[in-house]
């Protein structure tokens, strides 16, 4: 998070706005969770698991939806099957 996205002040590496003290460290904690479950999701995929990909790629796309993560849901989650968890 470049700027906090109340005031705009710039945050570095913060979790907390130096400016209007916003606290984010739940939405940065949910990012990481979330990059952390694409990376699953695509050394699952490189293992041929589809299952676990599929799991861990709904958990990722369900805390932060991101460019890759659309584009494995496209790849491996059918579209009539994309609420099934
Ligand atoms: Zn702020």
């Amino acid at each position: 998070m470049e700027r906090c996205p109340a005031c705009r002040a710039r945050m570095s590496e913060q979790s907390v706005c130096p400016r209007c003290a916003c606290d984010f460290t739940l939405a940065l904690g949910a990012q990481a969770a979330a990059r952390r479950h694409l990376g699953s999701a695509l050394h699952a995929l490189a293992q041929g698991e589809q299952t676990s990909a599929r799991q861990s790629l709904l958990k990722s796309q369900s805390l932060q939806r991101s460019t890759l993560g659309n584009y494995l849901e496209r790849l491996i989650i059918p579209a009539d099957s994309a609420t099934d968890f």
